[in-house]
Parts: C-alpha cells; structure tokens; sequence
C-alpha cells in the first residue's frame, strides 16, 4: 500500500482538520492515555515590532482545532512544545506562546506549554558524526504531532515538517546544524530519525514566499495537508508552492538515508486534486552579479559597500543582522559610492581583496578570515551572537553614514503591512 497523504481545503473550524486526519489515517495509532506532543511553529518573537503572523506561525486555530480532536478521542495528555529563537534577549518561547493567545487554550483545555529552551535534554549521536541535544519531552513523548506552516526559506527553500522539527532542538545544536562541512540541510534531518513524530500536518491556511519571517508576502491559501509519513506530507506540501521534492536537498537527503522514493506518485494523495492548489512561490531575493548586495542595491547604484549574500552556515543567531545591514547601508546612500567595505557573516566567508575595511560579524566568521591575506583592517564583532548596537558601532566606524531609525521604520511597516485587508485576520492566532 502507498503512504496516505491527505490535501483538503480549509472551510471552518474543527471540521476540515477533521476531514483531514480522517483521510490519511492520522489517529489510527493514537492511544487515548498517550503523552501527546504538539510542536508548532513558533519560530520567534519581537515585543517591539510585532511580527505579522501570517505564514510565519502555525495558526493558533488550528492548534486549537486539533486539542479539540486529541480531546474527541479521550487524550488528556496533551502538551505543546516549541523553542523559539530570543532574537531579544530574555523574549523567547513564553513571549510567543502569549502573544498568540496560548494561554487561553491551558485555561479551556487543561493542556502544559512547554518552552524547549529551558528543558533538559538528551544527547542524540547521528550516523554523520554530530551530536545532538534534544529536548527530553521530545524524546520521551508517545505521540509526537509536528505543525509546521506552509512557507518558503532563504536558505532551505521550503521549511516545512522536517525543519520545523530543528525547533526540538536545544540553541547550541542548532546553531551546530549550520555546520560547514557536513551542510544544514544533511544535518537537521536527523532530528525527525529521533523524534520519530506520528503524523505531520502543514498548516496551509496561509503560505508565506520569501521566507521564513514576515519580510516576505503571505497569501491565504487555505488549505491543510497531512500524513503519518513526514516526507509523504512535506513533499505534498512543497509542490504545492511549485516545489519539486528532488530540488529540496533535505528532501533528498532524508529520502536517500530512509530508502523512500522522491516520486510523488509512489504516494496516494486523497481529498483535493493536488494540481488544482499548485501556486509557485519565490524563496530568495534577487542578488546582484558579483554578490555584492541584494538586487536593490544594484536598482538604486549603490557602489563601494558590498554586502555578499549570506550561506546555509548563517545561524538564527546572526540573521537578523543580515537584513538589518541591508537596511542601514541603503539608508546611508545618497547618490555617492558608499565606503570601500565588505561585511561578512556566517562560518565560511572568505573577506575577498580590494576592500579597505572587512566587517566581521560574529566570533564564527572571524574565525574563518583569521588568516585572510585580503584583509587590510578587520573590524571584528565579536559574540555568538554580537550585539545589536556593536553592529551599528562597526557600520559607523568604517565611515558608513547610517540612519538606523530607518530600520525601525522599516520595521514597523513590516509589522502593519497586513493591517485592514480583510483575507489577514489576527482571529487566527488568538
Ligand atoms: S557567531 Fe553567529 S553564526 Fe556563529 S554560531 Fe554564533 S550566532 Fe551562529
């Protein structure tokens, strides 16, 4: 028999979830008095400038819909555990879960809110020679149920049930998993071998291109994915964002160690007709020739500062930063070629010649240009991560003219890009 994947459309609530498990099967292994694990994705959290939600986070409604099945079918177990990235310090997993209305679903359903990043953990040792910290609850949970949404990626190009999966891990390994010789996308796999999850359910009420955070455009798609087989419902899912599963290596590493077939007609996919819900979205930003910059930089002439694009070794840690110097840098054109700079980040950039100053953000990446002979003066910002205003102080001291309000601005529009159009609703994710 093929693996059951199931595509249906979202109508309403509880009943296209339910439609959905029905069609694939997704109870039949599920025992009543099972430790039931719920893992979203809730990938961050900003108390500032609120992240618009919208397929950034797995919707909190159909967390919601699906405690009110769990519960149908006696389970009194249940957690939800995830552990989002602090790009703020100290504003982590419970910012999250407050903040997309959580709390209510403890006090209607009686369900525990697990952060991973404050769990113990277990050590898992992977057939590439890694080791791995994962979250205890993870590993000893009966009933793993992984929720990832329906998104693009910078650098995997879909994030979808096996990377949301990377969340069960604790900070140090995922920031190990963006290793340079053995590649993220080898390594993240591994976590679903560990945390063998039951079922996996795309929550595609939105989709989100040019992901994975709200920089990107999300469009309502509505619909639902699932299956017991990871690679079945994350393959299903991929194409229908124009995805083909062999041009997602993750998808061909996992596929390849577990001896399962990338042809997506080895699998039965019921409900929906898949061909009617394919809508192909981006997942990079256009880069200048010589990768000195986004593609913008190249539309607006900005010369002199280059910025290359950041690699798969770029942990969450960093990443902010990298759009952030994006921002700043064109926020300091005015028509004139900018200071002869090149900033770096990530673990394996080397600084390349001709540059009178190499901005090095974040211990990794000065580790890597240590030896370079092409730097002529290194601004290293040191920690893992550095600081926020470390960063600015580094743009400045190279001669940069930055207004970093405009970042915040920047910011801002991100957050209330969504606000008064009737297909976001903020009822999603309360
Ligand atoms: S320095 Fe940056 S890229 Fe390196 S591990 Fe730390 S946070 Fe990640």
């Amino acid at each position: 028999m093929k693996p059951l994947v199931s595509l249906v459309k979202y109508t309403g609530s509880p009943h296209s979830l339910k439609d959905t498990l029905t069609l694939c099967g997704g109870f039949d292994r599920l025992d009543a008095h099972a430790k039931v694990l719920i893992k979203p994705n809730l990938v961050t959290w900003d108390d500032q400038y609120t992240i618009a939600p919208f397929g950034v986070f797995t919707t909190t409604r159909l967390i919601e819909d699906l405690i009110i099945l769990l519960k149908d079918c006696g389970c009194n177990d249940i957690s939800v555990g995830e552990g989002s990235v602090e790009f703020i310090k100290g504003v982590g997993t419970m910012a999250a879960y407050a903040g997309l209305g959580y709390p209510q679903l403890v006090k209607k359903y009686g369900i525990t809110l697990i952060d991973f990043n404050a769990s113990d953990s277990v050590t898992i040792k992977t057939s590439n020679a890694l080791t791995l910290h994962l979250a205890q609850e993870v590993a000893e949970s009966d009933f793993l149920i992984n929720v990832p949404v329906l998104k693009t990626h910078a650098q995997t190009k879909v994030s979808l049930g096996l990377k949301n999966l990377k969340g069960c891990l604790k900070t140090s390994s995922k920031k190990l998993c963006h290793h340079v010789g053995l590649g993220l996308e080898n390594c993240f796999t591994f976590v679903a071998d560990y945390a063998k999850p039951a079922l996996t359910i795309v929550d595609g009420i939105y989709a989100l291109e040019r992901g994975a955070l709200h920089f990107g455009n999300a469009f309502r798609k509505d619909i639902i994915v699932a299956s017991r087989n990871i690679l079945a419902a994350d393959m299903v899912a991929a194409k229908t964002i124009g995805f083909n599963p062999e041009d997602i290596p993750h998808f061909v590493a996992y596929g390849a160690r577990h001896n399962k077939s990338l042809t997506l007609n080895d699998y039965e996919i019921r409900g929906e007709a898949l061909e009617n819900h394919v809508q192909p979205l981006k997942w990079d930003w256009g880069w200048t020739k010589d990768n000195t910059g986004p593609s913008v930089f190249e539309k607006f002439g900005v010369t002199g500062t280059a910025v290359p694009k950041y690699d798969e070794t770029l942990c969450s840690g960093c990443s902010p930063f990298a759009n952030m110097i994006n921002i700043l840098v064109l926020s300091a054109f005015k028509g004139e070629p900018l200071p002869n700079v090149e900033v770096l980040n990530g673990k394996k950039m080397q600084a390349r010649p001709g540059y009178e100053n190499t901005i090095l953000i974040g211990n990794c990446i000065i580790a890597a240009n240590r030896e370079n002979e092409n730097i002529r003066k290194a601004i290293n910002v040191t920690g893992c991560p550095p600081g926020h205003d470390d960063v600015i102080a580094a743009l400045r001291e190279t001669g940069i003219n930055i207004h970093e309000g405009t970042y915040w601005t920047y910011l801002k529009q991100q957050a209330e890009k969504y606000d008064n159009q009737e297909a976001y609703s903020w009822d999603f994710y309360k």
